[in-house]
């Protein structure tokens, strides 16, 4: 009953969290390489890019 985890560990608890603003992020396409990774939902005002898992 002691392994709570701390409201400090925000990234790994919101993985899909905008790294820049902590916006909601969307799953995208890289139209040149096909390749898929979450994007920013407020792009293009923010850039954030996250690798998907
Ligand atoms: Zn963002």
């Amino acid at each position: 009953m002691s392994s709570q985890v701390g409201p400090a560990v925000t990234s790994s608890l919101n993985p899909g969290a905008c790294p820049l603003c902590g916006s909601v992020m969307a799953g995208r396409t890289n139209k040149s390489t096909g390749e898929r990774f979450l994007g920013c939902s407020r792009y293009p005002q923010c850039k954030g890019t996250r690798p998907l898992p």
